[in-house]
């Protein structure tokens, strides 16, 4: 049998991270082959085509830094972009770079396991190929694997089912039917308002009303797009050390909201909700470390709510009271309180009448029956380990990813995990992904992930994978930064509360971009510290 060609890295997906690594990887001169279950370029955006999907990054800071040249010519329709505006500028960027000629498409990577004689990763993929990596790069994304839930009766409804997250290439047209949308966080925020201007009739679902505010998007103006290609270099610099990954546009308030007077918080609140986007939690600098402080800006918003939405019933459902603002993921909507006042529109709590199953013809909630021609599961995703735990992973000794994170996640920077060499993990849990503009967080790790390899490959390493000692302290300090927190206290699919039989605990890193990049500075300045790096004929020498 003809001997397996050993490439430098194997990268799983073709989103934001895989094509900026295949781009850095080519330009050190590393082989690479990219997989990508998809059958383009795009990640997220090439499968969330649900009606309404859009950014709640501003479209000026959700963009590649890396290409002087490209973000300047480039230019965004849109405050915050669209979907396809945002898969058009990655088909862009790939075209641009003639990254499609490595990646192999419609292919997703099932199992690999560490060779340790070799020391390569054996990867084998589902269009039967088998290769050979020193490196394993897990570009998988965090929200990537749709989570349906488990509904008696789901397959056997006669019309029409879709995931936000699986949405089919072509439009799905809704006009004239009676549509039923389950599930009401960002995914069901963003295209309940677009459904319901489309359908004959909309009925949503909720089990958990979110925290929504609106984006107040907008036509891009031509002197916004210019302030910020002026200062691109500048302002790009400050996002990478913030705590964010982006930039405000309204300055956040250094005092607790406590100290403040009703009048000063009504101003700020007011002034926060006009400009739109997540500016609002960034009003006070406790309203995400406080409760009281917290309470103050969620009893606002409820008053918001119930100035929108006319039928005080509704309103008082629509208003979350069971979780601090902020603490599920914030979202950013366009008309969503307003589309409950349409006449076609009804709001069925779940909590109160539960979906007891679906049927031939729809649904029924504790006796009550709907008739659907589309139901729409807006509910969620696997987020952070889902995907990365579906590849059966094998490290030293044969061991699981899925035993190791029996009880959660583990890694050393959400980069690596101990007991399986040359595995990287691309805004893995542990790192600030999705708590941060994934686009300064890939980048960041990108950069860090290729910068790596050179260095391996200019001192003769072989190996490297965390201390136990030094994953055990992250995790750790994960959890401690977490705790000091309100996070902790909603049931959001940022602890992977939202799948049934996930451990809970708080995944993404939440120490802020800006000090968790200088943390990383730190590790490489002191040679790698807290990583074991094995060299060519050597022995393993821990560091630090
Ligand atoms: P999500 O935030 O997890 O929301 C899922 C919704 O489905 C929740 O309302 C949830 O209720 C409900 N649900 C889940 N399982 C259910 C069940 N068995 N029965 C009834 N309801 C159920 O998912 P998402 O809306 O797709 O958003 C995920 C993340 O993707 C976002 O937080 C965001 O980070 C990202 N995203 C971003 C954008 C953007 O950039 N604007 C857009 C879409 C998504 P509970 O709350 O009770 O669990």
């Amino acid at each position: 049998m003809a001997k397996l060609k050993t490439v430098d890295a194997v990268v799983v997906g073709a989103g934001f991270s895989g094509l900026y690594l295949l781009y850095l990887m080519r330009r050190q001169g590393f082989t690479t082959r990219v997989f990508e279950k998809g059958g383009n370029v795009g990640g997220t955006w090439y499968w969330n085509r649900y009606p309404g999907a859009r950014c709640d990054v501003e479209s000026m800071q959700y963009s590649y830094s890396f290409d002087e040249e490209l973000q300047l010519e480039w230019s965004w329709p849109e405050k915050y972009s669209a979907q396809p505006d945002i898969l058009a500028y990655i088909n862009h960027v790939d075209e641009k770079h003639q990254l499609s000629r490595d990646i192999t498409f419609n292919s997703s990577v099932t199992r690999a396991k560490f060779e340790e004689d070799s020391k390569v990763w054996k990867v084998v993929v589902d269009n039967g190929e088998v290769v050979n990596a020193r490196h394993l790069i897990m570009a998988t994304g965090c929200i990537s694997t749709a989570n349906l839930p488990k509904i008696p009766g789901i397959n056997d409804f006669n019309g029409c089912t879709y995931h936000t997250g699986y949405w089919p290439h072509q439009k799905v047209d809704f006009s004239g039917q009676n549509v039923g949308i389950i599930g009401t966080g960002s995914s069901g925020i963003q295209s309940i308002p677009v459904i319901a201007a489309e359908a004959k009739h909309l009925t949503v679902f909720q089990r958990t009303p979110h925290w929504t505010v609106p984006a107040r998007n907008e036509p891009m103006t031509e002197e916004y797009e210019r302030s910020w290609k002026d200062s691109y270099a500048e302002r790009r610099a400050q996002m990478r050390y913030s705590p964010s990954g982006s930039l405000r546009s309204v300055a956040p308030i250094d005092l607790s909201a406590l100290d403040a007077t009703n009048e000063e918080r009504e101003q700020a609140y007011r002034e926060r909700w006009a400009a739109g986007g997540m500016t609002l939690l960034k009003s006070y600098n406790d309203l995400l470390t406080n409760d009281a402080a917290n309470e103050t800006a969620a009893k606002w918003v409820r008053r918001r709510i119930a100035g929108i939405v006319q039928d005080p019933k509704v309103a008082d459902l629509l208003s979350p009271k069971t979780y601090p603002i902020g603490t599920k993921r914030l979202c950013l909507d366009t008309n969503y309180y307003e589309t409950f006042n349409r006449e076609n529109v009804e709001l069925v709590d779940i909590i109160k009448e539960p979906i007891d199953r679906i049927t031939r013809s729809g649904l029924e909630v504790l006796g009550r029956s709907f008739d659907f021609d589309s139901i729409v599961f807006a509910t969620g995703f696997d987020a952070m380990t889902g995907t990365l735990l579906r590849v059966d992973l094998k490290g030293r000794g044969g061991l699981n990813l899925s035993e190791k994170w029996a009880a959660g996640p583990r890694t050393y920077l959400g980069l690596m995990t101990e007991g399986f060499p040359n595995m990287y993990t691309i805004t893995g849990p542990g790192s600030p992904s999705v708590k941060s503009n994934m686009m300064t967080s890939i980048e960041q790790h990108v950069e860090l992930v290729v910068e790596m390899l050179v260095y391996f490959r200019d001192n003769d390493i072989e190996t490297i994978e965390p201390d136990l000692r030094a994953e055990d302290e992250w995790v750790e300090h994960v959890q401690e930064v977490a705790s000091q927190t309100l996070f902790p206290k909603a049931n959001s699919w940022y602890m992977g509360a939202n799948i049934p039989g996930k451990p809970q605990l708080f995944m993404p890193y939440i120490g802020g971009v800006g000090a968790y990049r200088k943390i990383c500075e730190k590790v490489v300045a002191e040679g790698y510290r807290g990583f074991i790096l094995e060299y060519k004929n050597t022995k393993a020498e821990a560091t630090g």
